[in-house]
Protein backbone atom coordinates (compact mmCIF):
# COMPACT_ATOMS: atom_id res chain seq x y z
CA UNK A 1 0.00 0.00 0.00
CA UNK A 2 1.35 3.39 -1.05
CA UNK A 3 1.14 5.95 1.98
CA UNK A 4 1.10 9.86 1.37
CA UNK A 5 4.83 11.05 2.10
CA UNK A 6 4.56 14.22 4.62
CA UNK A 7 6.12 17.51 3.73
CA UNK A 8 8.36 19.95 5.07
CA UNK A 9 6.67 22.23 7.18
CA UNK A 10 5.24 19.39 9.08
CA UNK A 11 5.43 19.04 12.74
CA UNK A 12 5.93 15.06 12.49
CA UNK A 13 9.20 15.91 11.13
CA UNK A 14 10.87 17.87 13.11
CA UNK A 15 10.70 15.42 15.89
CA UNK A 16 13.39 13.25 17.77
CA UNK A 17 11.57 9.67 17.02
CA UNK A 18 11.89 7.15 20.17
CA UNK A 19 12.69 3.46 19.62
CA UNK A 20 10.06 0.65 19.13
CA UNK A 21 9.83 -2.49 20.48
CA UNK A 22 9.30 -5.96 19.26
CA UNK A 23 5.75 -5.61 19.91
CA UNK A 24 5.01 -2.39 17.96
CA UNK A 25 1.70 -3.20 15.64
CA UNK A 26 1.51 -4.71 12.23
CA UNK A 27 6.07 -3.90 11.70
CA UNK A 28 6.17 -6.22 8.99
CA UNK A 29 3.67 -4.64 6.70
CA UNK A 30 4.62 -1.20 7.93
CA UNK A 31 7.99 -1.64 6.47
CA UNK A 32 6.83 -3.23 2.94
CA UNK A 33 4.10 -0.43 2.52
CA UNK A 34 6.97 2.16 3.42
CA UNK A 35 9.63 0.03 0.52
CA UNK A 36 6.43 0.33 -1.79
CA UNK A 37 5.71 4.07 -1.62
CA UNK A 38 9.52 4.69 -1.46
CA UNK A 39 9.59 2.62 -4.81
CA UNK A 40 6.80 4.85 -6.23
CA UNK A 41 8.27 8.10 -5.69
CA UNK A 42 11.81 6.88 -7.20
CA UNK A 43 13.68 7.54 -3.85
CA UNK A 44 16.50 5.66 -2.62
CA UNK A 45 15.50 6.22 1.22
CA UNK A 46 12.36 6.90 3.56
CA UNK A 47 12.40 7.20 6.94
CA UNK A 48 9.26 6.70 9.21
CA UNK A 49 8.39 10.85 10.05
CA UNK A 50 8.05 10.74 6.14
CA UNK A 51 4.67 8.67 6.80
CA UNK A 52 3.61 10.58 9.05
CA UNK A 53 5.11 8.22 11.97
CA UNK A 54 6.84 9.45 15.09
CA UNK A 55 9.05 6.45 15.37
CA UNK A 56 12.81 5.28 15.14
CA UNK A 57 12.73 3.33 11.65
CA UNK A 58 13.70 3.91 7.89
CA UNK A 59 14.23 1.76 4.85
CA UNK A 60 16.56 2.27 2.12
CA UNK A 61 17.64 0.53 -0.85
CA UNK A 62 20.00 1.66 -3.33
CA UNK A 63 20.97 -1.55 -4.87
CA UNK A 64 20.06 0.51 -8.37
CA UNK A 65 23.17 2.11 -8.33
CA UNK A 66 25.38 -0.26 -8.13
CA UNK A 67 26.96 -0.65 -11.97
CA UNK A 68 28.48 2.66 -10.25
CA UNK A 69 29.29 1.69 -6.98
CA UNK A 70 29.74 -1.81 -6.22
CA UNK A 71 29.25 -1.60 -2.36
CA UNK A 72 25.31 -0.94 -3.25
CA UNK A 73 25.10 -4.41 -4.58
CA UNK A 74 23.72 -5.58 -1.32
CA UNK A 75 22.27 -2.12 0.15
CA UNK A 76 18.55 -2.85 0.56
CA UNK A 77 17.41 -2.65 4.73
CA UNK A 78 15.07 -1.79 7.08
CA UNK A 79 16.43 0.07 9.68
CA UNK A 80 15.04 -0.08 12.94
CA UNK A 81 16.01 1.65 16.02
CA UNK A 82 19.82 2.93 14.72
CA UNK A 83 22.13 5.08 16.31
CA UNK A 84 25.48 6.20 14.47
CA UNK A 85 28.17 5.80 17.29
CA UNK A 86 30.86 6.83 15.36
CA UNK A 87 31.74 9.61 12.04
CA UNK A 88 35.37 9.81 10.76
CA UNK A 89 36.66 13.58 10.68
CA UNK A 90 36.52 14.00 7.47
CA UNK A 91 33.72 15.42 4.97
CA UNK A 92 32.72 15.41 1.43
CA UNK A 93 29.69 17.57 -0.31
CA UNK A 94 27.34 15.59 -2.28
CA UNK A 95 24.23 16.89 -3.60
CA UNK A 96 21.00 15.92 -2.10
CA UNK A 97 17.08 15.84 -2.48
CA UNK A 98 14.57 14.50 -0.19
CA UNK A 99 11.04 12.78 -1.04
CA UNK A 100 9.75 15.38 1.98
CA UNK A 101 11.01 18.53 -0.08
CA UNK A 102 10.20 18.10 -3.81
CA UNK A 103 11.98 20.06 -6.06
CA UNK A 104 15.04 20.98 -4.17
CA UNK A 105 18.68 19.89 -4.41
CA UNK A 106 21.64 21.25 -2.56
CA UNK A 107 24.95 20.09 -2.09
CA UNK A 108 25.89 18.68 1.70
CA UNK A 109 28.54 17.81 3.66
CA UNK A 110 28.57 15.03 5.62
CA UNK A 111 31.00 12.97 7.22
CA UNK A 112 32.57 10.24 4.65
CA UNK A 113 32.44 7.28 6.48
CA UNK A 114 30.07 6.37 9.52
CA UNK A 115 29.62 3.28 12.16
CA UNK A 116 25.85 2.44 13.06
CA UNK A 117 24.26 0.13 15.74
CA UNK A 118 20.59 -0.82 14.66
CA UNK A 119 18.36 -4.20 14.08
CA UNK A 120 17.21 -5.05 10.89
CA UNK A 121 13.14 -6.16 10.47
CA UNK A 122 13.75 -9.66 11.54
CA UNK A 123 15.14 -8.28 14.97
CA UNK A 124 18.99 -9.06 14.36
CA UNK A 125 21.20 -6.92 15.87
CA UNK A 126 23.80 -5.48 13.33
CA UNK A 127 27.35 -2.95 13.94
CA UNK A 128 28.49 -2.03 10.82
CA UNK A 129 30.66 0.75 9.33
CA UNK A 130 29.54 2.27 5.76
CA UNK A 131 31.31 4.59 3.42
CA UNK A 132 30.66 6.43 -0.03
CA UNK A 133 26.62 6.72 -1.24
CA UNK A 134 25.69 4.33 1.33
CA UNK A 135 26.76 6.31 4.66
CA UNK A 136 25.32 9.42 2.53
CA UNK A 137 21.48 7.93 2.77
CA UNK A 138 22.24 6.43 6.25
CA UNK A 139 23.04 9.99 7.13
CA UNK A 140 20.34 11.43 5.50
CA UNK A 141 17.56 8.98 6.86
CA UNK A 142 19.18 9.04 10.32
CA UNK A 143 18.83 12.67 10.00
CA UNK A 144 14.57 12.55 9.65
CA UNK A 145 14.57 10.30 12.76
CA UNK A 146 16.62 13.03 14.80
CA UNK A 147 14.22 15.57 13.27
CA UNK A 148 16.66 17.13 10.72
CA UNK A 149 16.45 17.44 7.45
CA UNK A 150 19.26 18.37 4.49
CA UNK A 151 18.49 21.70 4.09
CA UNK A 152 19.62 22.47 7.70
CA UNK A 153 22.84 21.40 6.34
CA UNK A 154 22.75 24.43 4.22
CA UNK A 155 24.73 28.01 4.48
CA UNK A 156 22.29 31.00 6.03
CA UNK A 157 23.12 32.26 2.30
CA UNK A 158 21.50 29.51 0.64
CA UNK A 159 18.97 29.04 3.28
CA UNK A 160 17.56 32.73 2.45
CA UNK A 161 17.92 31.55 -1.08
CA UNK A 162 15.59 28.68 -0.92
CA UNK A 163 13.24 30.34 1.64
CA UNK A 164 10.36 31.15 -0.89
CA UNK A 165 10.10 27.85 -2.67
CA UNK A 166 9.89 26.06 1.28
CA UNK A 167 7.58 28.30 1.83
CA UNK A 168 5.29 27.17 -0.94
CA UNK A 169 6.12 23.14 -0.06
CA UNK A 170 4.85 24.28 3.51
CA UNK A 171 1.73 25.76 2.26
CA UNK A 172 1.44 22.35 -0.21
CA UNK A 173 1.49 24.95 -3.10
CA UNK A 174 3.50 22.50 -5.11
CA UNK A 175 3.04 19.32 -8.00
CA UNK A 176 4.60 15.98 -6.96
CA UNK A 177 4.21 12.58 -8.93
CA UNK A 178 3.70 10.35 -5.93
CA UNK A 179 0.85 11.05 -2.72
CA UNK A 180 1.37 13.56 -0.58
CA UNK A 181 -0.40 14.98 3.02
CA UNK A 182 -0.43 18.46 3.23
CA UNK A 183 1.28 19.72 6.16
CA UNK A 184 -0.23 20.09 9.42
CA UNK A 185 0.26 22.70 11.51
ZN1 LIG B 1 14.77 12.95 3.19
Amino acid sequence: MILPVTLYGDPVLRKVTPDIDKDYPNLDALIENMFETMYHAEGVGLAAPQVGLNIRLFVADATILADEDPQLKDFKKAVINPQIIERNDEFESMEEGCLSIPGIREDVSRPTKIRIQYYDENWNFHDETYDGFAARVIQHEYDHLDGKMFVDHCSMLRKRFLKGKLTNIAKGKIRVPYQVRPPRK
